[in-house]
């Protein structure tokens, strides 16, 4: 078996662990990340918005690791900017092949190592301290060690091999569906744009209760843009016949501009509930069984919606969308109601802003704003797993509840939280302590200085 050793060992390169990564090593850490497959940054090579960096009132709120990634898409005219979609939230919107580039080449920069197409498979735990990983790929067998961990399996998948409790769903085993997200090209965004103006009931516009515009002045002003960040809501008739036909199964149907022009959009529309999304198996049937959904939609969106009449199909994103599995419980457990309170802290390293987004079957969907616009602070504790001394945790499955959760989970956010325990695992190396027992207000300043916003 071959050994590696490492200061820090992140595992997991979806948009928490790349930031995770990428921070501790430009802090003086020697890091290695482990990633499954070969998709380093997760679904910021989707092509979906990156939700959660400003606040619905337009306020930047996450920076450091997020900036330098989208300085280095907009370098190569990948960036195509923060969009306010006049429905209630503000999104970052890039080329997905761009930060594809990006991603790695940042990773390069910061001397982080990289173990792809690797997974770990088992962990060595003692007395609440992990002493090694098993890893395995095509021809290894690898025994990682490292002074600190860091989970950013989405899934949680290290912090439940070393026991930590978790929690998973609603009462009754909920989980939010699934999605394979899909690409169009050749759309025309002032046809498209000007069937929102004609029809601006089908768009959500305006659903934030605190935007006091017409649904048809914010049509308006997102034709004035010209891009074609559009949400077309399962209450508007457009959607609401389709789903009554057959035709779609959804609550909603987002249109996201990944070129400057307009014309390539990713959609996320379909949807498969009621499966294990943690089961190989269960996974591996919804993969066949949505692409007959990707082509209904598309044929959908071409017959329906002007402006997509010579849309072409573009293929689909590298992975199948998982919204929820493993809530690990931490230190501290955010709840809902502080996420719609906008709740702020002393101990806050990340900050979030999404709105409330709870995807059910069918076309349940909750979405609620944040109070006043605003945002609240993660604290550190819902990043420190319980009962094991040398692991961190960042990304979708952090410590919250199932609402609270629906609004961290995005990939603004994410990247935030991946930036603090990343410098939490160099500052702990450099004091030569846990990196969980690192003084939060050091770590804020820290986190401060380097760009983050807390
Ligand atoms: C359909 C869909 C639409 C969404 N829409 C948006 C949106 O519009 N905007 C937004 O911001 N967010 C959106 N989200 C949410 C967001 O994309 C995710 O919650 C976020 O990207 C999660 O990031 P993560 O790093 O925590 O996890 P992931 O991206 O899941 O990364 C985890 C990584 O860990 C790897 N891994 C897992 N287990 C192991 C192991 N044992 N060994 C090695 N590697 C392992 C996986 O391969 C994966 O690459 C959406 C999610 C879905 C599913």
């Amino acid at each position: 078996m071959k050994e590696m050793r490492y200061d820090t060992c992140v595992v997991g390169g979806g948009a928490a662990g790349i930031s995770a990564a990428i921070s501790a090593a430009k802090n003086g850490a020697r890091v290695l990340l482990v990633e499954s497959t070969s998709v380093l940054g997760g679904d910021l090579l989707s092509g979906l918005p990156i939700d959660g960096c400003l606040t619905t009132a337009g306020e930047w709120i996450v920076g450091g690791v997020l900036t330098e990634l989208l300085e280095g898409c907009e370098k190569l005219d990948g960036y195509i900017g923060a969009i306010y979609d006049r429905r209630n939230i503000w999104v970052v919107m890039v080329s997905p092949a761009v930060m594809g580039y990006v991603v790695l080449q940042k990773l390069a920069e910061h001397g982080v190592d990289i173990l792809p197409y690797t997974q770990v498979t088992d962990v060595k735990v003692e007395g609440g301290h992990i002493a090694s990983l098993l890893a395995k790929n095509k021809t290894e067998q690898i025994l990682i060690t490292a002074d600190t961990y860091i989970d950013c399996t989405g899934d949680g998948d290290i912090s439940y091999m070393c026991g930590v409790p978790y929690e998973m769903g609603g009462a009754d085993g909920e989980l939010q569906p699934m999605t394979m997200v899909f690409h169009i090209r050749g759309v025309d965004p002032k046809r498209l744009l000007a069937f929102a103006l004609e029809h601006p009931e089908n768009c959500g516009l305006g659903e934030n209760p605190n935007i006091k515009k017409t649904p048809r002045e914010l049509a308006q002003e997102l034709y004035d843009l010209g891009i074609p960040k559009l949400f077309f809501s399962s209450k508007g008739p457009l959607l609401k016949g389709a789903i009554e036909r057959g035709e779609l199964n959804t609550s909603m149907l987002a249109f996201n501009p990944n070129a400057k022009d307009g014309s390539v959009l990713t959609v996320n529309t379909t949807r498969q509930s009621g499966k294990d999304c943690l089961s190989g198996e269960a996974l591996g049937e919804t993969m066949l069984s949505l692409t007959e959904q990707v082509k209904s939609a598309f044929l959908f969106i071409k017959n329906n919606i002007p402006g997509c009449e010579k849309a072409v199909f573009d293929g689909i994103a590298p992975r199948l969308g998982v919204r929820e599995t493993r809530r690990i419980k931490g230190e501290y457990y955010l709840t809902g109601e502080e996420v719609a309170e906008g709740t702020k802290r002393t101990d806050g390293v990340a900050k979030g802003g999404h709105e409330i987004d709870v995807h059910g079957a069918g076309t349940n969907h909750i979405r609620k704003t944040i109070k006043d616009a605003g945002a609240y602070d993660i604290p550190f504790g819902c990043l420190l797993p319980l009962g094991v001394d040398n692991l961190l945790m960042a990304g979708r499955c952090i410590s919250a509840d199932r609402v609270a959760h629906s609004s961290a989970r995005v990939m603004g956010t994410c990247i935030a939280m991946g930036e603090a325990v990343g410098l939490a695992a160099a500052i702990g190396k450099e004091m030569g302590i846990p990196a969980r027992k690192v003084d939060v207000q050091t770590l804020r300043e820290r986190l401060k200085k380097q760009g983050a916003k807390v």
